[in-house]
């Protein structure tokens, strides 16, 4: 997420902190200092407010955290790789390059973030309610009133929290059919989002303003991160059967290796238009050369080098084969955000699959009425597009 701060890493999983995290962190931080605390706690000297309140408001950011590494240390315990996990003003998100393969994965993978937070917070409330009261037990309190409310809470049903996940999962089970699931959690999400957006208003119109923008704000994000789901799941539809041949441009345009990076950039990038040119010597692709290595290439240089020195050479390269389905290439894209896929068969360049493409290929097929369920409500092209956002990949609730 750009504007994420790199914190430190856990089992390998890189820990990023939001800048609107630290924002939620100061405002947390003051609102129990001089609200919460001295409520429910009177007659305890100002200082002692002030301290308990940074201490439970890092718990509570360390609680949010268990509850992602739950969920991502499970995701790749099933085999699917986690980048980094992200805290932001909303909770937390796990980053993860692939969407679960089957129902029962997806639904362990779910529901053990809730069910982290509701143990975190059943045993704090269990101890708190033991001791005698004094700071350490106001914290313990909180710490247990927010986490069961974050769990709670991540329950809802609807998709991209986890409750709609779980609800995803159980459809799936039930229907194997995995868009039909994301498709109906999705509108679930929808009508949940638009219920706090709603409560948010009456809240904010009944005197309560804080608490009435707080949950029209989630409401909104909801709505955001639910949309976006049905706009993919929408797309995969329109895709679903499509081959990599079909869609891709089968005389893509190619150099080869030995010419310089000037004549790249004259020949084919400025003059074509090109954005990313496929490398091939004799009938052999070789490798893949786009704007951003061009970039890297200072201009008094461009003489000097070839193509060969600055290309990305065919082993790191993501590459799709003609026969391969659409819809399994297409995550792949997203994940790592790519535009441009050369399509190999055996060592011979027969294609290059672009992100251009595949939004034609959608457009012609949606006008022939490939897609009954189109939505003309809906953004087009959706906002899910490879390359178009940063966060399609995701698993997003708000914790
Ligand atoms: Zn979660």
């Amino acid at each position: 997420m750009p504007g994420s701060l790199r914190v430190g890493r856990i089992a390998g999983i890189a820990i990023e902190v939001h800048f609107s995290w630290l924002i939620i962190l100061v405002f947390l931080t003051w609102s129990l200092a001089v609200g919460w605390f001295p409520t429910y706690y009177p007659g305890w000297p100002t200082n002692t407010y002030w301290i308990i309140s940074v201490i439970a408001s890092l718990l509570l950011f360390a609680s949010v955290l268990a509850h992602e590494l739950a969920h991502s240390l499970v995701a790749r315990a099933r085999g699917l790789p986690v980048r980094s996990i992200t805290l932001f003003v909303f909770g937390g998100v796990s980053n993860l390059e692939r969407e679960p393969t089957s129902a029962g994965v997806e639904f362990i993978m779910a529901f053990v973030g809730p069910l982290t937070s509701l143990i975190i917070g059943g045993v704090c409330w269990w101890i708190g309610l033991r001791l005698p009261i004094s700071p350490t037990q106001a914290v313990l309190m909180y710490l247990g009133i927010t986490n069961l409310l974050l769990g709670v809470f991540n329950l809802i049903p609807g998709f991209p929290l986890d409750g709609g996940r779980v609800l995803r999962s159980i459809i799936w089970g039930i229907t194997h059919n995995m868009r039909l699931a994301t498709r109906i959690a999705a509108r679930v999400g929808v009508a949940i989002a638009l219920l706090f957006i709603l409560a948010g208003i009456w809240f904010f119109f009944t005197g309560n303003v804080f608490n009435g923008i707080w949950i029209g704000f989630i409401g909104w994000f909801l709505l955001q991160a639910s949309q976006a789901a049905d706009a993919q799941s929408r797309m995969e539809t329109l895709l679903s059967g499509a081959t990599v041949a079909q869609v891709m441009n089968p005389n893509p345009v190619v150099v080869p290796p030995y010419i310089s990076v000037r004549a790249l950039v004259e020949e084919q990038i400025l003059s074509q238009g090109q954005r990313a040119v496929a490398v091939v010597e004799g009938d052999r692709f070789v490798g893949l050369v786009t704007l951003a290595e061009v970039r890297r290439v200072p201009r008094d240089a461009w003489d000097r080098a070839t193509v060969r020195d600055i290309m990305v050479p065919r082993e790191r390269t993501v590459t799709a084969r003609p026969d391969q389905d659409l819809t399994e290439i297409l995550p792949l894209m997203a994940s790592r955000d790519i535009n441009q896929v050369p399509v190999v068969s055996g060592d011979q360049l027969v294609g290059m699959l672009s992100r251009d493409r595949i939004v034609q290929y959608m457009e012609i097929r949606r006008g022939l009425g490939g897609a009954r369920t189109a939505d003309t409500r809906q953004p087009w092209p959706p906002h899910d597009l490879p390359g178009q956002t940063e966060d399609r990949d995701r698993l997003p609730h708000a914790s």
